[in-house]
């Protein structure tokens, strides 16, 4: 960095503070949201150049899924679990592109994710986002967009709201309510498409696979799928 740049910097610091997302401490540069440090410490999975990946896995005997991969492991108590805490519920959407970016790459380094034709947000409840002011799967898509190209359509599907409460519910009943609570808008669209599910986190998997069922249902189609966060309990 020559000696304009470090004044520039200087004075950018001190006019406009920012701080690393992860521990807070100082940032130099406008350019990242995390410290090297913090950076270096995210959980990668390195499932994207993975068949048979935990996360595939999930779904087998489910629905069937091209490809599937989550960016990053998550832990309670992690940098990983603050940042999705402040995507989720602080309005953080910068988070979101952040980790789209890095899905993006990884994405982009394996080749088991070519010729996708749209990446598809699973849908928040309407409800919820309309209090939240954005659907963070969205975000987390337009940051994949922003590095591969691949168009983001969240039209295709929505979310109703439930009925009942799920508490008292066998299995079964909650399959069925779960897999209920999303509602194809257009069907069309996803003929002959090989299209990417995109959500923050996967845990067991039944909401993505709920999702996913509704998309397969349209016919001719290919499903993926993309986390930024693999949870195990
Ligand atoms: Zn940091």
């Amino acid at each position: 960095m020559n000696t304009i740049n470090l004044i520039k910097n200087g004075l950018t610091q001190l006019f406009f503070p920012h701080t690393c997302y992860g521990c807070g401490s100082d940032l130099l540069s406008e350019e990242s949201l995390l410290c090297l440090r913090c950076l270096n410490d995210l959980p990668e999975t390195n499932f994207a150049k993975h068949l048979n990946n935990p996360v595939e896995k999930i779904f087998w005997g489910r629905i069937p899924v091209a490809a599937a991969m989550t960016g990053f492991y998550f832990s309670k108590h992690a940098i990983i679990q603050s940042l999705i805490h402040q995507l989720k519920y602080k309005g953080k959407k910068e988070v979101g592109i952040f980790f789209g970016n890095r899905l993006a790459f990884q994405l982009k380094d394996s080749n088991r994710f070519n010729g996708i034709d749209a990446l598809i947000p699973l849908p928040l409840f309407p409800d919820k986002q309309k209090k939240r002011g954005y659907n963070q799967a969205s975000v987390i898509a337009n940051g994949i967009s922003e590095i591969t190209g691949v168009p983001v359509w969240d039209n295709i599907v929505t979310r109703r709201v439930y009925t009942e409460t799920q508490t008292h519910k066998g299995r079964t009943d909650r399959w069925q309510n779960v897999s209920e609570s999303f509602k194809l808008l257009n069907a069309d669209a996803l003929k002959n498409k090989h299209v990417m599910l995109v959500d923050d986190v996967i845990t067991t998997g039944a909401t993505t696979e709920a999702c996913g069922s509704v998309l397969l249902s349209a016919g001719m189609v290919q499903l993926s799928i993309a986390a930024l966060a693999y949870a195990t309990d």
